[in-house]
């Protein structure tokens, strides 16, 4: 058990220019994602006292926030390691097979991520995820951090949909942000990601499965 800590990014804040400005890499690592580190800790120690003092009248902000604050801390874990400078083109070898298998081809994948984040109402990420239970890759729409999103399932790739993600540089063209995201995209990263997940088993399935 240990505290939540922000992660050092492999890269320098201007190392995915031109497609995340320095700054706006530095504000959403430094403040951003920082804050949700912070509150996931924040809620944990609160937590503690209600139990402590057996008063349990704020629980539902609590399990909200602990909701928000976790989740966001874990997506932008994943988000800074999904990316890399000199990044995209295309998964390999598993991975793209499984593409495949359950979206026919890299680009129907993609173009359902692309729907997915353009599409969220208000602020959220888009998800290529694996579904523990069916064995299968899914895109997931994930509201704010945490909502809408599979029990079971995996993320593997996300794409922040945040207005702190895209603002500084493109204003409301939100799919000149997806675009760009597709070019900094560090696959080798999303298929050790898969290679884990793949090996969860949340013993659901009958033995005989
Ligand atoms: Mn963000």
């Amino acid at each position: 058990m240990h505290t939540y800590v922000l992660p050092e990014l492999d890269y320098g804040y201007s190392a995915l220019e031109p497609y995340i400005p320095a700054r706006a890499l530095e504000l959403h690592h430094l403040k951003h994602h920082a804050a949700y580190v912070a509150g996931a800790n924040a809620t944990i120690s609160q937590l503690g006292r209600a139990r402590e003092q057996s008063d349990f009248t704020t629980i539902n902000q609590l399990e909200k926030s602990l909701a928000f604050h976790l989740s966001g801390h874990v997506l932008h874990s994943m988000f800074w390691r999904n990316l890399r400078p000199d990044g995209g083109g295309r998964p390999e070898h598993e991975l793209l097979a499984a593409v495949e298998e359950h979206f026919g081809n890299f680009r129907a994948m993609q173009a359902q991520v692309n729907a997915a984040a353009m599409n969220i109402q208000g602020s959220g990420w888009a998800a290529l995820s694996w579904d523990s239970i069916g064995e299968r890759l899914l895109v997931e729409q994930i509201h704010d951090h945490q909502g809408n999103s599979e029990q079971g399932g995996i993320p593997l790739l996300v794409v922040d949909m945040w207005e702190h993600a895209y603002y500084l540089k493109y204003e409301n063209r939100k799919g000149e942000w997806i675009d760009a995201f597709w070019n900094l995209v560090n696959w080798a990263d999303v298929e050790a990601r898969f290679t884990h997940a793949r090996r969860l088993d949340l013993a659901l399935l009958s033995p005989s499965h």
